[in-house]
Parts: C-alpha cells; structure tokens; sequence
C-alpha cells in the first residue's frame, strides 16, 4: 500500500538515498511509519528534465485522449478509497471518519471535473471586416506545484488535474511532514495512462521547492502554504516574471447574528474549527457572536465539543485526532498561553492530552478582543476565538480589521442582510448559513494577503495556460512608403 520510493520522476519511482533523510511519522503514535530521502541535484535534474520532455507530446494529444485520462485515474482513486484514505491518515494523521470522504474523493472529483473541461478549452473568432483573428488557449509549459501537509492528496491533485488537462506537465513537491499521498497520485495517473513525465513528484524541504521555482525551465509555480512562505515563493515567481497561484493562510470570520438558527451555527464553529484537527487554511477562527446570543450559544458550543470522540485515527468512531506533528503541537500550545496570559476566557480544553501522540484538545475561548494575539494570528490548531459584538457596521469592520482574506461566512435568518453582510466581507470564499464546503465546481482562494489566483471551476483554467492571438491578414499589406 505504501509508496516503494521517496520520488516518482518519468512514470516510475525513482530513490537516491544520498539525499537526506526524512523520517515520516504517524502524529497519533509518534512511531515512524516511513522514511523518504530529500531530493539530490541528481533527482532534481531529472525531474526538470523528464517533464520538460514530457510536455510537448502530452500538450499535442487530443484534449479529449487527454481527459480521458484524467477522467480513469478519477475511478481508479474513488476504486481505492478505503486504502487512499489509510494512507491519508498515516501521513496527518486526520481520522479516517473525515479522510474517507474528504480526501481522495476530492481528489478524484478535481481530476474528474479537469478531465471533462480538457476538450472545451478552445479559443474564439474574432471577426476585424476583411481581416480575422483567433485566439488560442495554450500550456505554460512546466509547472510545479508545492503543497502544504494537511490535505496532501487534495492539494495534489488540485494542482495537478487543472495543470494536466491545459497540456501542461508537473513537478509537485509535498510538504516534507506529508511525504507519501501525493506518490500514489502519480502512481495512479501512470496508471490511468499518462505518459512518462507528465506529473512528477520529488521530496524534500523549502530549498527543494526553491530550486524548481528558480530553475528556468519552469513557467508557472502553484504554492499551497503559509503567509510568510508565500512572500518568498511569489517574489522568486517573480524574478522570472513566471506564472504564479499563491493559496495561503487565513484568519477568518464566522458572524452569527440573534436571529440564526442556534444548533446550526455552533455545528459551523465546530466544524470551522476542529475538522482535521483546526488545521484548515479556510477555517473560521474568529467567531463573532452577537451580544444578546453570546452566553446560549457558549454553552450550547461548550456541551456539544465535550462530545468529541478523541482517539486513535484510524478508529471510525474517532472524530476528532491529533495534531500532524509535535512542531505544530508547540505552536498551538504556545498560541493558547498567549491567549490566557492576554486575558481570553478558557471555555473549554487548553491542554495536551497525557498520553503518546500530538494530541491537544478542543480549545474555546471566549471574551476575546480583536488586540489579542489569538484573534490576530493565525493558529492552525484547534484553537477557536469567540468575540462579541453589537451592530453589523460594527463587526463588519472587525471582521475585515485583517491582512488576511480567505474565507468568512454569516448566520442569520434574514436574507436582505445575509446577502449585504456577505458582499461586505473582503474574502474570497464566503458561506451564507454554511461553512467550509469548498466542491471543485466553485473557485477556491484568497484576496488580500491570503493569495492570488484560484484553484478549482473554469477558474482555475485561467491560471494554467494563456491566450496567443492569431491576426490573419486577407489581403495585401500596405506601407507608407
Ligand atoms: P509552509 O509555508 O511552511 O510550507 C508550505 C510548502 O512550501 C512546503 O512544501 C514547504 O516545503 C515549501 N516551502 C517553504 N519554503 C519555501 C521556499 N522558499 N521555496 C519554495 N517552497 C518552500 O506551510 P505549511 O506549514 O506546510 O502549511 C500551513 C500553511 O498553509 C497555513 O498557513 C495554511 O493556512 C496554509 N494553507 C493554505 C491553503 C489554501 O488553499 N489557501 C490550504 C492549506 C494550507
């Protein structure tokens, strides 16, 4: 079931243990499942080599042969979902309740959905009198896509099923705490029949990544990852004035007006912020509560988190698991003492769980004020920030007080105001009495300091190929002299 080598270069494994090693660790134990090697030059170089290769042929197949493909590996990952899904939760360490729907199900539906848009890619008449035009949409070229570890399956093939369906070829590098899902992606396309090449995977940390954002024989770099790495890997983009999709952190609002119906606006907090564990770049860590609600619904939230099933991941009945790893454990906790020392009130959880593993609980806080460090930063952990407030224009300009703009969402039973409040809120991705669900038919990213760029829906076409116009002259040229 597990990978057979740290990286997948030209449709097949591919090891060289002279890179460095890197253990991979399963958060819910601390015992190392795995080890992977970093990527050398040599693996590099091939990399960048064998997609480089690859793209010309892969760009001239028939979209629809092409499509075709990424339509079978779609079947071959919901065929192997039970054992995808395993893997997934090896490698976070996210219960097999969220991974068995969440994961290579949505894998499966970006290479589906990509897959069918590949042979509707096509450019249009541009009618000038006499003379015409026509404009083609065409590949950048290599592209490489470099992920973050909390859905590295998802994250793989987002990138990697828009990218392939433009004719484009791909190197993806996983996040060095999430080696082995995006192996089996590449696996299962050489399997569903990409030729050599087309979608390639090698190991490693930061520098890795850097070395194909660098090279030039990339054109376009997709980075899914942190505020802070996002600066760095758009200005090396940049450099080289190639393509890039940034889809970076958030800190975002979740606004529950008196009037929203109470049970389904706590079930949104849950879920905005203990699904995999807190570690969603969307999730809704702010959590505005208006006044007269505010005690009801603290109490409500606070009985119903006590219910939460924390086990092993691999347990169906666990809904709830550890973190991906003691690294971001630390952060969490440390966010947390910030929040008590700030003068947040503890509602619920705040500590590690005595026992083996990555395991924190469930954290409420409540009188927080938009000052505060666990109001301001983003946490990713299970950490969740209730603040109060009175009027719309009020929380409003709370909510949008952020460099970051991801995600928000409103709860209210008044659709005038659910529509405005919505509209009001800088963010890419807003939910009305809803959170979080993100289906591959709608666009998915950031404004503000949480991205550029979209992935998922026609959308995301835009971002992996360009239009070359075509001027037909239909008659003789004239000059002035
Ligand atoms: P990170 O920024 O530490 O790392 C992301 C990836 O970038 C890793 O693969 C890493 O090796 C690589 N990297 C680091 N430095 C690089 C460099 N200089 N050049 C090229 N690559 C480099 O993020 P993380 O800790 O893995 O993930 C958590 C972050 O990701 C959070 O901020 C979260 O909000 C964000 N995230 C965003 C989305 C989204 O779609 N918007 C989804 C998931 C996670």
């Amino acid at each position: 079931m597990q990978p057979t080598a740290s990286h997948y270069v030209n449709g097949a494994y591919l090891e060289d243990d002279a890179g460095a090693e890197i253990p991979v660790i399963f958060p819910a134990t601390g015992e190392q499942i795995a080890l992977v090697h970093e990527a050398t030059p040599a693996v590099i170089e091939a990399a960048l080599a064998s997609a480089k290769a690859a793209q010309a042929d892969w760009a001239a197949m028939v979209p629809v042969e092409r499509g075709r493909i990424l339509r079978r590996a779609a079947d071959i990952m919901r065929e192997r979902n039970r054992e995808l899904s395993e893997l997934e939760t090896l490698d976070t360490g996210k219960p097999i309740q969220e991974t068995l729907v969440a994961d290579a199900t949505s894998a499966a539906d970006a290479l589906e959905y990509f897959g069918g848009l590949a042979a509707t890619l096509t450019g249009e008449h541009v009618p000038l009198g006499g003379d015409w035009a026509y404009t083609m949409r065409v590949p950048l070229g290599v592209c490489v896509g470099i992920g973050a570890w909390n859905y590295p399956t998802q994250i793989a093939a987002w990138k990697g099923a828009p990218a392939l369906a433009c004719g484009n070829t791909m190197i993806f590098k996983p996040s060095e705490q999430t080696p082995l899902c995006a192996l089996k992606v590449a696996e299962i396309l050489t399997e569903a029949g990409a030729p050599p090449g087309v979608y390639n995977v090698i190991q490693g940390a930061g520098t890795v990544g850097k070395s194909l954002v660098e090279d030039p024989r990339t054109a376009k770099v997709s980075l899914t990852g942190s505020a802070a790495t996002g600066k760095k890997v758009y200005a090396a983009a940049a450099a080289q004035m190639k393509h890039a999709t940034m889809e970076l952190g958030g800190k975002s609002p979740l606004i529950i007006f008196d009037d929203a119906d109470l049970e389904s606006a706590v079930s949104a907090a849950i879920n905005a912020n203990f699904y995999a564990s807190g570690q969603v770049c969307s999730n809704g860590t702010r959590v505005f509560v208006q006044n007269d609600i505010k005690e009801a619904f603290l109490s409500r939230l606070a009985e119903r988190t006590a219910q939460a099933i924390i086990g092993d991941p691999r347990d169906e009945a666990t809904n709830f698991g550890p973190m991906v790893s003691e690294e971001q454990l630390a952060i969490t906790c440390s966010f947390i003492e910030k929040g008590l020392s700030e003068g947040a009130r503890l509602i619920h959880g705040g500590k590690r769980l005595d026992q083996p593993g990555c395991y924190i609980e469930p954290t409420i806080f409540a009188d927080v004020t938009d000052d505060m460090t666990i109001a301001r930063e983003e946490i990713f952990g299970p950490v969740m920030s209730v603040l109060d407030f009175d009027t719309e224009d009020e929380v409003l300009i709370r909510a949008n007080a952020t460099e970051l703009g991801l995600s928000g969402a409103v709860f209210t039973a008044d659709l005038t105001r659910a529509h405005r409040v919505v509209h009001a809120i800088d963010a890419g991705s807003v939910w009305i009495n809803q959170y979080n669900l993100t289906p591959v038919e709608v666009p998915f990213g950031g404004m503000k300091g949480s991205g550029v760029g979209r992935e998922n829906s026609r959308a995301a076409i835009e971002h992996y190929s360009q239009l070359k116009t075509v001027y037909v002259g239909m008659s003789p040229v004239e000059a002035a002299f």
